[in-house]
């Protein structure tokens, strides 16, 4: 029977476990990479794009960190939009819709020649524990890798159910089978289970579409990229087609509503609210006639079209029926039907800040696993499991994602205190202090970090420094001389004659001045380089509410200073009630920053655990 070594094993092969294996392989410790099959890796299972709202401040987060979804994004791309361009750069999102082969490509090439990962094609149906540790996983084959980390990223493979109409079958995803005995085996370990769902539209032949009866969409002209290190696209440029329902498309599925898996009773699970089946929005929105219809071909050289907007569990014949009664579509042949699936996800509450479990050392769990939804969402949280998992081998202190830092500490605040009610998805709503994290400024906020931990290439640490410095350089020169209100009215500035000195970073401040006011007054800096011209317009744009945010993310750091021990005794608190010692003893907040987010926390019941934490940590000095 094979049996290998190695420190860290990454079982899943999809956004998640690509990203945790390539950055534990990045901090120096040896990884094994299992998955069904070697050419499931970077495979997208859904939406042929990567980034949009939120999801792309999480790609340029993880770029920041060296990882590889950003490069690949932009390898693959074939249609770039910065999206929500009219609004301030704060919420601004980019997004890349990416020829899926050449994205797999991309990230299977990420994977190889790395010398300290290793890719194994197998499923793992068990995991070795040893004094409540975990030890390694071992495959259906009877194999077993043995390592003291082990990070589960299966996605929506855990008892999975994929429904199209009536037809249920167990399946991962389509054309992949379920993960049945692991799902038992992570239960029977004590994790809490839950049950949601997802959908997938049908997929079209783009041949049998009559283009001349849609509309176009092209992308931006002035492609915005996902990563740092990016400077153009390296795909053909594409436009999507723009379609949408109609009342005769709606009718078709209001008739046939009883038959639809999510509206039949087929499935238990709760589904994407933000990302709703064609089924959900007739239902819900039933005073609208019609709904937008994205037409997303799904590569340079491939003729299938993903129509973004009609994801569906109903039967393929009614499927077939609405596609037809759609503008444009009327022809169009059905490649793949639409489905459903179901699946468990574990509760994320059973994870601590590192994404590892609270009750089995070792073992970490990262992406749809932990019942959230998208790529970039699973990626980021790989990104954090494969960090700390090889953190703990080189005995480096925990690598911990603070609300105040990234979105990555966003969500995985969320995630592990709030736990999920439905799949999750990141939006720059959930951020209180966007103003600060920036899409713009993920390098300046979290390469410095990626470059103190050691997982940041020399290259990218390289050309991270020689902006900075630029920066800084810029910085200087707008902030070194100070100009009278007199002074910029006549070089053409309006300012009002309050006979206040502005220097030049705080004009920018003003929404309506520009860096090329600033030329007019200073010709000499003619010679600042366009990226550093808007870098430093955005960051002087938000510097006054920046200033102002930087208060509430201090009285945040200092709660976050307060850790509470896992096994802290909630029950002897006098004055917390019985709901509140029964949440906190379930969740377990790590910090007292977490504490406050539980529902139904209160000042009072705050300083009563505060309290008890000053007086253990004295007694422990005394
Ligand atoms: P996955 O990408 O699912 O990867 C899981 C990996 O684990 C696979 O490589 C698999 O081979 C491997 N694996 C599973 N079990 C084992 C085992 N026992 N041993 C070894 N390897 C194993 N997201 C959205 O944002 N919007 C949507 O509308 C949307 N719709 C979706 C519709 C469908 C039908 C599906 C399937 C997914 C959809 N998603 C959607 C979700 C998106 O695909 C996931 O969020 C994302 O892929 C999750 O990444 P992951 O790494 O967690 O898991």
């Amino acid at each position: 029977m094979k049996h290998l070594e190695f420190d860290v094993v990454v079982v899943g092969g999809g956004h998640a476990g690509t990203e945790a294996a390539l950055a534990a392989a990045r901090m120096g410790v040896r990884v094994a990479l299992v998955t069904l099959r070697k050419t499931d890796i970077g495979v997208m299972s859904c939406n042929p794009a990567i980034g949009g709202l939120g999801k792309g401040h999480l790609v340029r987060e993880i770029d920041a960190l060296d990882g590889v979804m950003g490069l690949a994004g932009d390898a693959a791309g074939i249609q770039f939009r910065l999206l929500n361009r009219r609004k301030g750069p704060a919420v601004q999102g980019p997004r890349a819709q990416a020829d899926r082969k050449r994205y797999a490509a991309a990230v299977q090439e990420a994977a190889s020649n790395v010398p300290l990962l290793t890719i194994v094609e197998g499923e793992v149906s068990d995991l070795s524990l040893s004094g409540g540790k975990v030890t390694g996983v071992i495959l259906a084959d009877g194999a077993e890798l043995v390592a003291p980390k082990v990070i589960l990223t299966t996605g929506t493979f855990l008892r999975g159910i994929i429904h199209i109409g009536d037809v249920s079958r167990s399946g991962g995803r389509i054309g992949d089978q379920a993960s049945v005995k692991l799902a038992a085996r992570i239960e029977d370990l004590g994790f809490t289970f839950g049950r949601l769902k997802t959908g997938t539209p049908p997929r079209l032949d783009g041949r049998t579409i009559d283009w001349d009866r849609v509309g176009r969409q092209p992308g931006d002209e002035e492609p915005t990229m996902l990563s740092f290190l990016s400077k153009a696209p390296k795909a053909p440029q594409i436009s999507c087609g723009l379609t949408e329902t109609n009342e005769k498309t709606h009718e078709i599925i209001a008739r046939n509503l009883s038959r639809s898996a999510m509206y039949g009773g087929m499935i238990d699970g709760v589904g994407p609210r933000y990302c709703p089946s064609i089924e959900d929005k007739i239902v819900r929105f039933a005073e609208k006639t019609s709904h937008a219809i994205f037409l997303e071909p799904e590569g340079v050289d491939d003729h299938i079209v993903y129509p973004n907007g009609i994801s569906t569990s109903l039967p393929a014949d009614v499927q077939e029926e609405y596609v037809r009664s759609i503008q444009g579509l009327e022809k169009a042949q059905i490649t793949q039907p639409g489905y459903a699936i179901e699946y468990d996800y574990v509760d994320p509450r059973n994870l601590t800040l590192t994404l590892e479990s609270k009750d089995v050392p070792g073992l970490f769990l990262a992406g749809q696993i932990n019942g959230t939804t998208g790529y970039e969402e699973a990626a980021a949280q790989g990104m954090v499991a494969g960090l700390n998992a090889a953190r703990q081998i080189t005995l480096g202190d925990p690598v911990v994602f603070s609300r105040s830092d990234s979105y990555i500490g966003v969500m995985i605040d969320d995630l592990v205190t709030r736990g999920v009610t439905e799949p999750y998805r990141m939006f720059t709503s959930r951020a209180e202090f966007r103003l600060s994290l920036r899409a713009d400024n993920a390098d300046q906020r979290l390469t410095p970090l990626g470059v103190a931990i050691g997982c940041v290439s020399e290259k990218r640490r390289r050309l991270f420094e020689q902006k900075m410095e630029q920066l800084e350089s810029a910085r200087t020169r707008l902030t070194s001389v100070t100009y009278t209100p007199q002074a910029l009215n006549s070089a053409g500035i309006s300012v009002g004659e309050d006979g206040k000195r502005r220097s030049a970073y705080q004009l920018l401040s003003f929404p309506k001045i520009g860096f090329a006011d600033l030329v007019a007054l200073d010709p000499t800096l003619e010679d600042v380089a366009p990226a550093v011209r808007e870098q430093i317009s955005t960051d002087a744009l938000y510097s006054n509410y920046v200033g102002r945010q930087m208060k509430d993310v201090e009285a945040l750091k200092r709660d976050e200073a307060h850790e509470i021990p896992l096994n802290f005794d909630y029950g002897v608190l006098e004055g917390l009630s019985n709901e509140l010692v029964g949440k906190l003893s379930q969740s377990r907040p790590q910090t007292l920053a977490h504490a406050a987010r539980i529902e139904g926390m209160t000042p009072a019941a705050l300083t009563l655990i505060l309290a008890r934490l000053r007086q253990n940590t004295r007694r422990r000095s005394a």
